[in-house]
């Protein structure tokens, strides 16, 4: 007999905007915006999540065409497009960077604007490098409402950012540039944790500002030695080695 999945519960945070219950399963916040003629899926998870479950909690709000967006290219929020393309998605948006090979339609430079149907857009970003090479913010609006913001890893909540793809001091910068679109946008969510505001933003782009700071210090002080400054830079062990990595590299 066919495995029938319990449909993975969607929550509601605005009229058309829905994200994925926490705990199902992967960890990655999934978000579904519904329109009349399209339904967008963003992030929907790593390879080895329930994506039956995924796909009938969807169809149990919405029985229109999907579109996924992958907001980068790590394994944990694209690894669903293959099971999703071989039940008859045909379109997946990712950065040109992103290394996404199942991407059929690539950002670059230029925002594109997904019309959904009924009034509803999706707004792809691509606001510079930060958390990788290709990082996209999805973002939703309607009408004069300030909107939702989907965006993935370059936001963090709950724990420290991910430094091994990152391009730390031009994330500061993007960071900068996601908390300027604050007046637009009122809620943002973080590809993994509970969403956050726009002073969250600002905090997490000075104590990056700060990191880079302390690093970059510490790397021009003692060129071999320059993990002798983990102790002050404002995160846990690991994420400061690989920030000091990162910035060495650059
Ligand atoms: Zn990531």
């Amino acid at each position: 007999m066919a495995h029938v999945p319990d449909p993975v519960r969607f929550q509601r945070l605005e009229e058309h905007v829905w994200l994925a219950a926490p705990g199902s399963d992967s960890g990655v916040n999934v978000g579904l915006v519904l329109g009349e003629d399209f339904a967008v899926l963003i992030d929907p998870g790593p390879s080895d999540g329930d994506h039956a479950a995924l796909l009938a909690g969807v169809r149990e709000l919405s029985s229109a065409e999907i579109l996924v967006v992958n907001t980068h290219g790590h394994r944990d929020h694209v690894g669903a497009n293959e099971f999703l393309r071989a039940q008859g998605v045909q379109k997946i948006w990712a950065h040109e960077h992103a290394g996404v090979e199942s991407a059929t339609d690539l950002v670059s430079s230029t925002p594109v604007t997904l019309e959904l149907g009924g009034g509803v857009a999706v707004v792809l970003a691509h606001l510079g490098r930060g958390h990788t090479s290709g990082d996209l913010v999805a973002g939703v609006r309607s009408g004069d409402e300030p909107g939702i913001m989907f965006c993935g890893d370059l936001v963090r909540e709950g724990r420290d950012p991910e430094f091994h793809d990152s391009y730390p001091e031009e994330w500061v910068r993007t960071l900068g540039r996601l908390w300027s679109m604050a007046g637009n946008y009122g809620r943002f969510v973080p590809g993994h944790g509970r969403e956050v505001d726009a002073d969250f933003l600002a905090s997490m782009r000075r104590r990056m500002q700060q990191g880079c700071n302390v690093s970059a210090q510490a790397i021009r002080d003692a060129v071999n030695d320059a993990t002798k400054a983990i102790p002050i830079i404002p995160y846990g062990p690991g994420e400061s080695r690989e920030l000091i990595t990162r910035l060495r590299g650059r």
